[in-house]
């Protein structure tokens, strides 16, 4: 087939890439209609570019379930009339969206590409253009067959393909705001785009099947030296919790203070579903090869490997929403669902 018979779908949500400054000097986001005015060259695009822009284009500080929802519902309802989706998202929040989607599109089977900038699209500087750019290139990238390249969630940023449920936003400041610690680039572009095959997901069966339950009675308990007990405390006790994610030190550890264990252990015990995630962006989560991790894993805390704190919080919200019981939660949540954690 010729490739202009190829379509793509590009969904803005919002992101500093659609943005502008106000006359507070703030920046704000601005209607889509506008943006592609700053591209014309993707009318010579080989392939056919359409567009969906959400209502009300966001700051991705404000992205919550019902807007992954919403995001899913697009991409559901658009699935067959293209050959992948490019999502226009600011990037603070960009990789809880794409761990998210990942699990929201059981069986995907094309790409679902997040892009966004640091620096709006109408600025002479911006990397903005690059991004949508390159991201629409490989949205549209098939092999010999016709058959898509990528068939997963990715995050595309300066030059670098990831696998969306891996990456971190770690930079503020740089173009290159994003990193994938515990799993290699799927791509990398430069004068041309290099695909690393060997880390790219396998396509599955062609059924994609749309999850829209998310349960987030959950919370993030970070530890740090001289953490407090009624810090502790108040975090379990909260109503109607059903998961915690530990935010460890380093392969998994923690304090082995009396308190703190039987705090745990009783929340656990309760029924809550106590994750052990490090801190450390890089290496996975061994309980039990310290001294400091032994009694956890004692306790009935499930290592969460090396997922991404983005990952277990969105692998815990799907699977809580799926109405799992605890137990059956606590066996996935070490097995990999869609690539992100190494088994
Ligand atoms: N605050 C913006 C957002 O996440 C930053 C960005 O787009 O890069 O929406």
């Amino acid at each position: 087939m010729s490739s202009k018979e190829k379509s793509i779908l590009i969904i803005y949500t919002g992101g500093t890439i659609g943005m502008i400054k106000n006359e507070a000097n703030v920046f704000v986001p601005f209607n889509f209609d506008n943006l592609l005015k700053y591209i014309p060259l993707l009318k010579n695009f080989p392939a056919k570019i359409d567009s969906f822009s959400f209502e009300n284009p966001i700051d991705s500080s404000n992205v919550n379930p019902d807007f992954w929802k919403k995001l899913v519902e697009v991409i559901y309802s658009n699935y067959d009339n293209y050959n992948g989706f490019v999502v226009l998202h600011g990037s603070d929040t960009m990789a809880y969206t794409a761990s998210a989607l990942s699990f929201m599109l059981e069986n995907l089977n094309k790409p679902v590409i997040l892009t966004g900038s640091q620096l709006p699209i109408g600025l002479i500087r911006t990397d903005g253009r690059e991004n949508l750019i390159a991201s629409l290139e490989i949205a549209s990238a098939t092999d010999n067959n016709g058959k898509p390249l990528i068939s997963e969630v990715c995050i595309y940023f300066e030059n670098f393909l990831f696998r969306g449920n891996r990456t971190h936003k770690y930079n503020a400041e740089n173009f290159k705001a994003f990193i994938s610690p515990n799993y290699p680039a799927l791509a990398e572009v430069g004068i041309n785009i290099k695909y690393n095959n060997q880390n790219i997901q396998k396509k599955g069966i062609d059924f994609l099947i749309p999850h829209y339950e998310l349960d987030n009675n959950i919370a993030v308990l970070q530890l740090f030296p001289g953490i407090n007990q009624n810090v502790v405390k108040s975090i379990l006790n909260i109503p109607d919790l059903k998961a915690v994610i530990l935010e460890t030190f380093g392969s998994g550890n923690a304090p082995t203070d009396e308190w703190f264990i039987i705090q745990i252990r009783d929340a656990i015990k309760a029924g809550i579903i106590v994750i052990n995630i490090s801190q450390c962006e890089s290496g996975s989560v061994e309980q039990g090869k310290y001294e400091t991790s032994v009694q956890l894993r004692d306790i009935g805390v499930i290592g969460g490997k090396d997922m991404t704190t983005e990952s277990a919080i969105s692998k815990l919200m799907y699977l809580l929403g799926l109405g799992l019981n605890k137990k059956d939660i606590e066996k996935l949540i070490p097995i990999s669902l869609r690539g992100e954690l190494s088994e």
